[in-house]
């Protein structure tokens, strides 16, 4: 057994029970459940179910759907087939909606899977009737129409042909989609609950479904039988504008790896965007861009950049947000967090996915869903682990 690999002796020299980890994503599955949890009691009698698309908007589909199963949820909406067919196989008793609705050719599958599309056009009823016939009996499926979003759905002229030829299914929810419910003084939301409400007058004893997270908060409570948030599950505010009813679900730290001091008028990373304007210091931290943190949080001389806690203290991002590393800017704060091993935060209860992504120009969504897969990734809070 003379010779050992450099993996080997990598191995040998990791103790167990140090982190060797330079980037931490923890869920908190309790957050979660308590997220739903507030979004059921807010919609009332209406059924809240859960929009697991997207990997569990970036926080993990198993673990997020499996907490959820547990807690009561019933009913899960993905974006296409493929997630479906996790989500069958995560909740077997399951309702499961797919949002792009019936892709050319799916139909077979989808129905295979058990899982009930969104259709939103004749040629997707047509192949789900297809295939209706084929196994002899009406699959399962909701009606989209669309209120305004332009995306995806009926258009509203033809609910009445939709609900003839509906019949060949079998429809089980009616279900549109808010083109600005985080407004809600926006006049479209009245209107689109309008036009909900005269196209679900052709289905007669079909459940209805129109709020996603905002939904849920607006002042006409637009919750019909079922609620779709989806957002809000994971921390993210359904109410901009106002105090924030959720609890993040999702942290995020990042270690030091190297500390060092600048004089005035040095710079920081790529093309020099950032100067020391005073004698700093600086620490960088073993995450970047790769691990979904956005490069327009760049901290450049005179602008407002993202921002972790350092032992306390808020520090700008300085210099460009590169693949591998972002720069910390730790001069205030306390010297035994700003050094080679410490954990920063970058989100959680102090900065939230709204706080980081008003400094990169972008929406909380978008910072949630690109959390990257190079995090060590801990589920903390679950009943069951
Ligand atoms: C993504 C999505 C939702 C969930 O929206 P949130 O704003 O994340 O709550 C609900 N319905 C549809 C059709 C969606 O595409």
């Amino acid at each position: 057994m003379g010779i050992i690999s450099p993996a080997e002796r990598l191995l040998a020299c990791a103790d167990p029970s140090e982190p060797v980890e330079t980037g931490l994503l923890s869920v908190d599955l309790a957050a979660l459940v308590g997220n739903w949890r507030r979004l059921a009691s807010t919609a009332g009698a209406a059924e809240c179910g859960a929009v697991v698309k997207a990997d569990g908007y970036g926080l993990g589909q198993a673990a997020v759907m499996r907490a959820l199963a547990e807690a009561g949820c019933r009913t899960f909406f993905v974006a296409n087939l493929l997630e479906g067919e996790i989500a069958r196989a995560l909740a077997p008793h399951g309702v499961i909606y797919v949002l792009d609705g019936v892709a050319p050719g799916c139909a077979p599958r989808l129905a295979a899977a058990g899982l009930r599309p969104a259709i939103g056009s004749f040629a997707e009823l047509e192949e789900w009737a297809a295939a209706s016939a084929t196994l002899g009996r009406k699959l399962e499926a909701a009606i989209h129409f669309d209120t305004g979003m332009n995306r995806l759905g009926f258009a509203l002229k033809d609910a009445a042909e939709v609900a003839v030829r509906a019949r060949a299914i079998a429809p089980t929810l009616i279900m549109s989609h808010f083109v600005s419910a985080q407004l809600p003084e926006s006049p479209l939301n009245a209107r689109q609950i309008a036009d909900f409400l005269s196209a679900r007058e052709h289905f007669p004893g079909v459940a209805a479904s129109l709020a996603n997270s905002s939904g849920v908060y607006l002042p006409q409570r637009p919750h019909f039988d079922l609620v779709r948030p989806g957002y809000a599950l994971y921390g993210g505010n359904p109410t901009p504008g106002s105090e924030n009813p959720m609890r993040p679900a999702a942290r995020l730290l990042a270690r030091i790896i190297a500390v060092r001091d600048l004089a005035t008028g040095e710079t920081v990373g790529y093309d020099a965007v950032w100067a020391a304007a005073r004698p700093s210091r600086v620490a960088t931290i073993g995450v970047g861009y790769a691990d979904g943190l956005p490069v327009s949080a760049t901290g450049e001389s005179g602008k407002l950049a993202g921002e972790a806690i350092v032992g306390g203290a808020l520090c700008p991002f300085v210099g460009r947000v590169s693949m591998d590393y972002v720069v910390l800017d730790v001069t205030d704060a306390p010297m035994e967090a700003a050094r080679r091993g410490q954990w920063v935060e970058l989100l959680g209860e102090t900065i939230d996915v709204e706080a980081l992504a008003a400094r990169a120009g972008t929406i909380g969504y978008e910072v949630l869903t690109r959390l990257g897969r190079r995090y060590v990734r801990r589920y903390v809070g679950s009943q069951s682990a």
